[in-house]
């Protein structure tokens, strides 16, 4: 169950928020580089013309992702 507002469209790309219960698997953040460990609830974009190609981004991440490039940091 999502409200529509959680769909906010960024281009061709859905975006969509998994909430801790549904993290299930860990995933690797291609804002940051680092793993999103499973129960963590983090944000899931997915290109409409790829919806294969999805990605799981930290909350933080994706927010930022707009104002600079995706950076690695340790
Ligand atoms: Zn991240």
């Amino acid at each position: 169950m999502r409200p529509p507002d959680e769909r906010a469209g960024d281009g061709d790309v859905e975006v969509r928020f998994l909430h801790p219960f549904q993290a299930r698997k860990a995933y690797r953040c291609p804002g940051c580089d680092q793993e999103i460990p499973p129960g963590m609830g983090h944000v899931v974009a997915v290109p409409r013309l790829a919806p294969e190609d999805r990605r799981h981004w930290h909350r933080p991440c994706w927010d930022h992702r707009g104002t600079r490039r995706p950076t690695r940091r340790r």
